[in-house]
């Protein structure tokens, strides 16, 4: 199903004019509002009248994350903020995150962005779907929801906070479709499993973005939910998700070509990679108005391929590279994901202590200490001590099959042996 043939199946040269002009009036746009870009192109020898079509993207500048980040929120507009009728960021709320401000031509953008993605994902106003997203200051949740309700799909929105009571309203509902972050689709699948109620649910494919998906995953949805799985793929920056995502063919995300122009550039030398070759991926945006941005290095690795896909899309195709959720362990000959251990941690949690999992090797055995760090730690132990130390190994054996060694610190000990706020170290690596 294609939700916009006329731009999703366009000829390539149509494409590459098309964007070409968005490019050029692009330039204009930010070389006058946005003093960023007037002095990084002054520094550089470049007028807007030296970019005349898409062949002379190269001689763009880059803008990184840090540029961002060192900017304030307005740095970066290219309207007033009258204009700004929405603002994400892309990340918590802390000061360092890169806020960016939505006009209402960005919102309506973004949203046929979604609606296109939706559609590749076979869905359509015969479907209800469940977004099981936040709606916060990140953007997944509410660009999605918008995006849903333009393909005229019943939406229902589910917070993350209780897998369960997702299930019941997937049930209630008849749910088709899912949108959410791979990791919580494999907890939903878990529980459905745990519950026996697959037999009860409609689902029929999801969504998933804000996470790569490792093969692994993939497979265990497939088993557990046995739905399809999409990949779909945005960044704050840029609009959120529904920059690409994949179709029913699975060679790779298409991208909306008309909006974002992709290149993967080869490290070191920042040119353009071949297709099908890796480069770190860079997007610049041809029709955001609060936030335009050129040549945007994502940090990202990526191939981009730009041969004719099967379903008749003619968009180039992105590939993510590394990064996957591959937070995968395998201990003692036992698979374990990162999230089941913090999931496992999460239970235990009811004396506000912080937990570590130390995972080591001793004459070829694997071994794990769980370490609890509690506030105050003053050498003494409460009383329960014996109590907590149960608790912790039948939890650990639960879950992965081998019985700790529990060993209480304060926070200090465990900052010691953590690598920032992971709650595992596996120092086998
Ligand atoms: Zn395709």
């Amino acid at each position: 199903m294609i939700w916009n043939k006329a731009r999703e199946c366009m000829s390539r040269d149509e494409l590459m004019t098309l964007q070409g002009k968005r490019l050029v009036s692009l330039v204009k746009k930010v070389y006058y509002s946005v003093e960023y870009y007037r002095r990084k192109m002054q520094q550089e020898g470049i007028e807007p009248g030296d970019i005349r079509g898409i062949e002379d993207l190269n001689k763009l500048p880059f803008t990184t994350k840090e540029d961002l980040r060192q900017a304030s929120p307005y740095d970066f507009l290219a309207v007033p903020q009258s204009e700004i009728v929405r603002y994400h960021s892309s990340g918590a709320t802390t000061d360092t995150e890169i806020v960016v401000g939505c006009t209402r031509h960005d919102i309506e953008v973004w949203t046929e962005c979604v609606a296109r993605c939706i559609h590749m994902a076979g869905f359509s106003k015969n479907d209800t779907i469940q977004i099981v997203y936040n709606y916060g200051f990140l953007s997944e949740g509410l660009g999605i929801h918008r995006g849903a309700e333009k393909v005229g799909a019943s939406v229902v929105h589910s917070p993350i906070n209780n897998m369960e009571n997702v299930i019941k309203i997937m049930k209630r509902l008849n749910v088709t479709g899912i949108i959410c972050a791979h990791s919580n689709l494999l907890r939903i699948g878990r529980i459905v499993e745990s519950m026996n109620e697959m037999k009860n649910l409609k689902l029929k494919a999801a969504i998933c973005g804000a996470e790569l998906c490792s093969e692994r995953m993939r497979r265990d949805t497939k088993r557990m939910l046995n739905i399809e799985t999409y990949d779909i793929y945005g960044l704050n920056e840029l609009a959120g998700l529904g920059v690409a995502c994949d179709c029913k063919y699975h060679k790779g995300l298409h991208i909306q070509e008309d909006y974002f122009i992709p290149e993967a550039l080869y490290e070191n030398t920042n040119t353009v990679a071949k297709d099908g070759e890796s480069g770190e991926l860079v997007f610049t945006t041809l029709q955001r108005e609060g936030m335009p941005l050129l040549r945007y290095r994502t940090g990202n690795q990526a191939i981009i391929t730009r041969d004719r896909c099967d379903c008749g899309r003619t968009s180039a195709r992105l590939s993510l590279l590394g990064d996957k959720i591959n937070d995968m362990f395998v201990i003692r000959g036992v698979s374990i994901f990162q999230f089941e251990i913090e999931d496992m941690f999460e239970r235990l949690n009811d004396m506000n202590a912080r937990y570590l999992m130390r995972i080591y090797a001793e004459a070829n055995l694997d071994m794990i200490d769980v370490l609890i760090a509690i506030a105050n730690f003053g050498g003494t132990l409460p009383a329960e001590e014996e109590f907590i130390r149960e608790r912790v190994i039948t939890e650990v054996r639960n879950t992965i099959g081998i019985t700790p060694r529990v060993l209480f610190t304060d926070i200090e000990g465990v900052q010691e042996t953590a690598i920032g706020d992971y709650t595992v170290v596996d120092e086998r690596k």
